[in-house]
């Protein structure tokens, strides 16, 4: 399962909201989880797998040694939010690029599992901060997108590298 570099079109489409759960999006998931793990992420969302659905997978542990924090998400939404930090994030669709990105510190997701039963996780901190990052990607938006001026400034020769590497594969 590939998944796609920045700033690969898809990426910027988001997800579509599932209306089927059955095997096949089983089978979606399980790939996705296998993805995450051998590219070394804690989260991936559909899109970047080239999939326009509503649909992530995260691990806060990243490690197929600790499976516990496993979740499969169908369409999230955020609806509590509560303070806000900032911290380190990276993304498997931005190599070798971290940033600091604000995120709130407490927030509550309802969303379906991969059943398709509704579900309500309140958490805070890493999680939290997995979450709000693999949602963004469901809407098209990235953690690039939410940076500081000065942050932003400091990883645009990395963007534009990125960009130069798309364009030179297309
Ligand atoms: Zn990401």
């Amino acid at each position: 399962m590939d998944i796609l570099i920045y700033p690969h079109p898809i990426l910027r489409r988001g997800g579509k909201p599932i209306t089927e759960f059955g095997e096949e999006l089983r089978t979606l998931a399980d790939r996705m989880i296998e993805a995450m793990y051998v590219e070394g992420g804690v989260g991936l969302a559909a899109p970047q797998v080239g999939i326009e659905q509503k649909l992530l997978v995260l691990n806060p542990s990243g490690s197929k040694d600790d499976r516990s924090g496993e979740l499969v998400i169908c369409n999230p939404k955020i609806v509590r939010k509560k303070k806000k930090e900032f911290g380190e994030e990276g993304c498997l669709s931005f190599p070798d690029i971290q940033a600091d990105v604000e995120r709130a510190v407490e927030i509550t997701v309802v969303y379906q599992d991969i059943n398709g039963d509704e579900q309500s996780l309140k958490c805070d901190g890493w999680l939290a901060r997995i979450v709000q990052h693999e949602i963004d990607h469901l809407e098209g938006v990235f953690f690039v997108d939410r940076l500081t001026s000065g942050e932003k400034l400091r990883v645009k020769s990395q963007l534009l590298e990125l960009e130069s590497e798309y364009k030179a594969r297309a």
